[in-house]
């Protein structure tokens, strides 16, 4: 578009090289107003698993807002449907989102279900993951319909309800609905995602008992918020026995013992005097573990490099000495599967939860996400054989166990709507960029013919599944800018026949 005025030139933020579509002019002019008002509203819903009510709040909010803007709506389960119909019979581009999100605990500073917008920035739970992109779509639909643009497509945002937990959403929906012809997933990064990590969890487990007799025990240790998340928070209580013959120093000496030493940058640490004994904490900082694992401070594996040398033989001490050699790093070389794949590169390595559980023994789980050079079972009896001879080399008895059912997810680079999206993506921003790896899974592992797209820009720490989630409303602006000149592309021409093949 020429003339364009120099505001709205500044408005989106992408400077005089690159002339705004009409498309995007008409969002900046009418629709983008609407993005704070309606994100702040489905961020009010606490959609995290297990809350039953906020889910079907927020799926009537789903319905009533799709309503309002123009679109067929229909609940289909645990899925919405939000569509805007081509000519009968058209094939069918899903954009696919989840309304759910992954849980807060007490470290918050700001509220994370207010929906508070401060200084540009949209706050809460659920602002890049994944209520944003939610907006994001309907607005971007909204733009397409109103513009009057002929479209050779039909449009379905489909609005997914639990990805963050059981993740069984899509293969109920998917027994009784169609797939669309191919989905965009609105759940990770731009320009494009061509692989996808495998999920995994190793998990190790023991009871708390010692082998040898010291005056201070482990008796409670706890770490972590969900498996996915970088532990922000670590802690052990240590309590006294002074039982018969036991060696070692009493709390109050141990404690200064600990307070001589050093924790990495990013980490602190403090103690608290019990009733004869003594809590020492570590606090780091949350993060995705899978797409932002380097921009997390692990607090579990500082605790164990604080604690490890100074417990006495046992479950406790065990525990953290494979927390320690796992999160050695974050590729996994303590437990020896730190091998780059010539796609994928290395896999993301991140010791999360430290769990009483029921039976009484104690679970340390590592989130592994593995690329094709080793996933499933083959990871399994890899890990496996690690933990056995861990513990053949320290006396521990710890038990595997985990999961390493999901596959990794690859994509021809040089596919058809590959190279579609990486050109709109380009056209848009004015900036080429290389598809991505992601160390997070999507739902376009759960439906067929689905690629994630966007909405994150790439050279930036996604901010899903950290503390103070957060995310620039200039940014949802431009992920709409680069929507509309995709869908414009995708929805209004030709049908793409194989559209992951090249
Ligand atoms: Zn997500």
């Amino acid at each position: 578009m020429r003339n364009l005025r120099p505001a709205l030139v500044a408005l989106a933020g992408v400077g005089f090289g690159l002339a705004q579509s009409p498309l995007a002019t008409a969002y900046r002019l009418k629709e983008a107003p609407r993005m704070g008002p309606l994100l702040s509203e489905v961020l009010r819903f606490p959609t995290v698993a297990g809350n039953e009510k906020a889910r079907l709040d927020q799926q009537a909010w789903v319905l009533k807002v799709g309503k309002e803007l123009g679109f067929t709506v229909r609940e289909a389960g645990k899925v919405t449907e939000v569509e805007l119909p081509g000519p009968a019979g058209a094939p069918v581009i899903g954009l696919v989102v989840h309304g759910d999100v992954q849980p807060v605990d007490d470290h918050w500073t700001i509220p994370p279900f207010a929906g508070e917008i401060r200084n540009g920035i949209v706050l809460g739970r659920g602002a890049a993951d994944d209520k944003g992109p939610l907006v994001q779509a309907l607005l971007a639909l909204k733009v397409l319909q109103d513009s009057g643009k002929a479209r050779t497509h039909t449009l379905r945002l489909l609005v997914g309800s639990d990805e963050e937990s059981s993740n069984l959403d899509f293969a109920e929906y998917l027994k009784d609905h169609k797939a669309p012809d191919f989905s965009l997933v609105l759940d990770s990064e731009f320009p494009v995602v061509v692989g996808e990590k495998a999920w995994n969890a190793l998990t190790v487990e023991t009871e708390m008992g010692e082998r040898e007799n010291r005056v201070l025990s482990a008796t409670r240790m706890e770490s972590g918020l969900t498996a996915s998340i970088v532990p922000d928070q670590a802690t052990i209580v240590l309590s006294e026995n002074p039982r018969l013959g036991a060696v070692g120093l009493p709390p109050a000496e141990f404690k200064g013992a600990i307070h001589r030493k050093s924790v990495p940058p990013g980490v602190r640490f403090e103690t608290q005097d019990q009733r004869a004994g003594v809590q020492i904490t570590t606090h780091g900082k949350a993060a995705h573990a899978g797409v932002n694992a380097p921009g997390g401070r692990n607090a579990l594996v500082a605790l164990a490099h604080l604690l490890v040398d100074e417990l006495p033989a046992g479950g406790a001490k065990d525990l953290l000495a494979f927390a320690k050699l796992a999160g050695q790093d974050l590729k996994g070389t303590g437990l020896g599967i730190a091998t780059a794949d010539p796609v994928f590169g290395f896999p993301t390595v991140v010791p999360s939860l430290l769990k009483a559980q029921e039976n009484g023994k104690v679970r340390l789980t590592i989130n592994i996400r593995s690329t094709p050079t080793l996933s499933g079972e083959a990871l399994k009896a890899h890990l496996f054989k690690q933990v056995a001879d861990f513990n053949a080399r320290t006396g521990a008895h710890l038990e595997p166990g985990g999961f390493f059912g999901d596959t990794p997810l690859a994509f021809d680079p040089k596919g058809k709507l590959v190279k579609r999206l990486l050109a709109s993506y380009a056209k848009a921003t004015g900036k080429a960029a290389h598809p991505a790896i992601s160390g997070g899974g999507t739902y376009a592992k759960r439906i067929p013919n689905a690629i994630a797209f966007g909405m994150w820009f790439p050279g930036k720490p996604y901010p899903g599944h950290d503390v103070d989630e957060q995310v620039p409303m200039e940014d949802l602006h431009k992920g709409v800018e680069v929507l509309l000149e995709t869908l414009s592309d995708l929805a209004c021409g030709a049908p793409l026949a194989e559209p992951l093949k090249p």
